[in-house]
């Protein structure tokens, strides 16, 4: 029997004790993140674990030999310019090896619409400080990214969340949700291809939709996209950049997280180009520039052409980690659930239909040496108690069944367990 897990439990991370501290009002919604917290959770633990938690890719799958070979040169003894500040809007030789890259991609821009971000997070941080006043009504998909709408609620909005299927968003309900509300979004937060935590893509009918519907309303879409570089399967689909054409309502955010390594920070916005001296005096008074070492380091494998390789032999293992993790569970959950069927991306959404709560799961699998995120991880009404994330992207296939099997373990331990609620009581 494996350890019992060091753990507190995954919830939302809630407000302290102010202890008479003046804190702002805005502080009642700084909800944290769960998917965040996994990370800390897991590296306290001290046995085997097979972690499907976090949204990172296979250790693998990051380039560092041919980047510590950059950092030789970009990085070395004769480099003191590059541990200076950049300037806020990116490092220009970044902004022109980036506009290089993204020339005859579904991502292609121009200098006047690109701006270089902290990662994708601070795209999203951005979109809200631009966009959001308090009580502003933001339409997040249903499940989501919720560190997305946490960064929106960090600005007051007040959320909608509208269902998401195998087509992504589903456009239609969006309509008839925001007829019911009685007024109209501010800001449509989508992530519109293989999407966290889903895996679902939104249907190019969808998205041109969704663009009709944002203009009809003047709602800015936020289009946050940092998997559309890893399809594996099926046909490539215009982005919502392309397919607004210019459109000054969409607010492209991208990141080299997912493509190179998350620990870079690096990302970018792409976005109208009269945004760009607001976009800079907003990120010159949170953080002046993004990491300037770390944009040579991006610059070094732009212009040397790594990047397409490393992105053909990433979307290969990826294809082929999908398929064992849906053969896996197809052998060991075949008969207590469903799930998605992605066509890139690092993930998969499962479905139980056995009653277990997968939040209820979570520790139990903890202690059989897997881990997830339990679904209302991915709900800032705390739905989806019957569904998990899984992440395909960061395991070997070998170790995926394993993780799998473990996961089987766990739900028919909870199942089985005495203290556990009918399944009526579950909701
Ligand atoms: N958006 C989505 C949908 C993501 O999955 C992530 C990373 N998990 C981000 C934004 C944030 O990207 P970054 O790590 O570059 O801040």
């Amino acid at each position: 029997m494996p350890s019992t897990p060091t753990s507190q439990p995954l919830v939302p991370t809630s407000r302290p004790a102010s202890r008479g501290l003046p804190l702002a009002g805005r502080t009642d919604q700084l909800v944290g993140s769960v998917i965040d917290s996994s990370t800390s959770l897991l590296h306290q633990q001290t046995h085997d674990i097979v972690r499907f938690a976090m949204g990172s890719p296979a250790a693998e799958a990051v380039p560092t030999a041919i980047l510590s070979k950059l950092a030789e040169t970009a990085l070395g003894p004769e480099s003191a310019d590059a541990y200076d500040y950049a300037a806020t809007e990116g490092d220009p030789p970044l902004r022109e090896a980036l506009l290089a890259a993204l020339a005859g991609t579904s991502d292609a821009t121009t200098a006047d619409r690109l701006f270089l971000t902290s990662g994708g997070m601070q795209g999203l941080d951005l979109a809200g400080k631009l966009f959001i006043d308090p009580g502003d009504l933001v339409v997040v998909e249903s499940p989501t990214y919720t560190n997305g709408s946490a960064t929106a609620l960090s600005y007051q909005a007040e959320l909608l969340e509208a269902p998401v299927d195998a087509e992504g968003l589903d456009v239609e309900a969006l309509s008839a949700l925001v007829q019911r509300a009685g007024r109209v979004p501010k800001v449509i937060y989508t992530i519109p291809t293989f999407q966290n935590p889903s895996g679902t893509t939104l249907s190019l009918a969808r998205r041109q939709r969704l663009l009709e519907l944002a203009r009809q309303w003047g709602s800015v879409v936020v289009d946050d996209d940092p998997y559309g570089m890893l399809r594996f399967e099926g046909d490539a689909l215009p982005t919502l950049h392309e397919l607004a054409d210019g459109d000054p309502l969409v607010f492209s955010v991208r990141t080299f997280s997912k493509i190179i390594a998350p620990g870079l920070r690096v990302g970018w916005v792409d976005a109208d180009p009269s945004l760009q001296p607001l976009l800079i005096n907003a990120k010159q008074a949170m953080d002046t520039c993004t990491n300037l070492p770390m944009q040579r380091l991006v610059t070094e494998f732009l212009a040397g052409g790594h990047l397409e390789g490393l992105l053909a032999a990433n979307r290969e293992e990826y294809r082929r980690r999908k398929h064992a993790m849906q053969d896996a569970l197809t052998q060991h959950l075949g008969d207590i659930a469903r799930w998605t069927n992605p066509e890139g991306g690092f993930f998969l959404w499962v479905t139980l239909t056995n009653g277990v709560d997968t939040q209820e799961l979570f520790e139990v699998a903890l202690a059989e040496g897997v881990a997830f995120i339990p679904g209302p991880a991915f709900s800032p009404s705390g739905r989806f108690h019957d569904a998990l994330r899984l992440c395909f992207a960061s395991t070997a296939p070998e170790r995926i069944r394993e993780g799998v099997v473990r996961l089987r373990r766990a739900i028919d331990r909870l199942a089985t367990r005495p203290d556990r609620a009918p399944e009526s009581d579950l909701g």
